[in-house]
């Protein structure tokens, strides 16, 4: 955890209601933060960005027989946690087909600063050793959490050329303090690439959130959503994902109560587990 500059503090706060975009929540804050979004960059800032410190978990474990052996599974770790070191870069401008919106965003963090990127980062690589142990072959959109990017449309490319045969996306939200619980956002019809896995993207949200619920007892989110799902067009993970993809917003960051479970490595566990069941539900199903 390192303390952020407070012109960055303030830029995630306007920022943190929009951890996948804004659209859904259509909050003041939403609006602000894609005001802020200013400065193209060019694209060789993500390049240099650096790669250093290679996880434990990014050496590809082997697969091993089990449930979900000869099963590909990506999995988005969010917002990396080098991303607010390059503000032109994240807030390039990037094509997510039914509008422009920025290359990613800094995530949010708790009260006491653990951020949104640790957290899923965290979640993550746990979800990789309990699905290899699995069998499955399982694939990060990311190698590290001190770095910048890739950004959202890359994030996509990733499991359309791993062939996913499912790929989620893990974040913790930023809404107002009040609100709490989990919710899972799902793809919806563009007339582009994802309409072919619409239905099945939408399956896997219904098994993520079962065993999401079931693995954790977190509620439903209280903010947004119908029993915690959300259908939205406005994401650059989703509209250009090829393959089923789901993004899960595990619980609210700004929240008291959600903030103490998500800094319990115990619970992220419970996390990594129920939201491994929920994919692997959907995949032998
Ligand atoms: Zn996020």
């Amino acid at each position: 955890m390192r303390a952020l500059p407070a012109s960055l503090l303030a830029a995630c706060g306007l920022i943190a209601t929009a951890c996948g975009g804004t659209d859904s929540g259509g909050a003041a804050a939403g609006q602000a933060a894609r005001a802020a979004v200013t400065t193209p960059a060019s694209a060789s800032a993500l390049a240099s960005a650096p790669t250093q410190a290679k996880s434990q978990a990014h050496a590809k474990p082997q697969a091993v027989a089990g449930p979900l052996e000869g099963k590909t599974i990506v999995i988005d770790p969010g917002h990396n946690g080098g991303n607010y070191r390059n503000p032109t870069a994240i807030n390039r401008k990037v094509n997510v087909l039914t509008k422009w919106k920025p290359c990613d965003t800094t995530g949010t963090e708790t009260a006491s600063h653990y951020t949104e990127a640790a957290f899923s980062w965290d979640v993550s690589n746990r979800m990789v050793k309990i699905l290899t142990a699995r069998g499955a072959k399982v694939k990060l959109t990311r190698t590290d959490n001190n770095s910048v990017g890739p950004c959202i449309t890359q994030r996509a490319a990733i499991g359309n050329k791993a062939k996913a045969d499912a790929a989620i996306s893990v974040h913790g939200d930023g809404a107002p303090a009040a609100d709490h619980g989990f919710h899972i956002i799902m793809p919806k019809k563009i007339n582009g690439p994802v309409d072919p896995v619409v239905a099945d993207s939408s399956r896997l949200g219904v098994a993520v959130r079962d065993a999401f619920k079931k693995g954790t007892g977190l509620p439903y989110s209280t903010y947004i959503g119908s029993k915690a799902l959300d259908y939205r067009n406005d994401l650059g993970g989703l509209n250009l994902s090829t393959v089923p993809k789901i993004f899960i917003e595990c619980g609210n960051m700004r929240n008291a109560g959600d903030a103490a479970k998500f800094k319990d490595p115990a619970f992220r566990q419970r996390i990594a587990v129920a939201l491994a069941d929920g994919l692997q539900h959907y995949l032998k199903a």
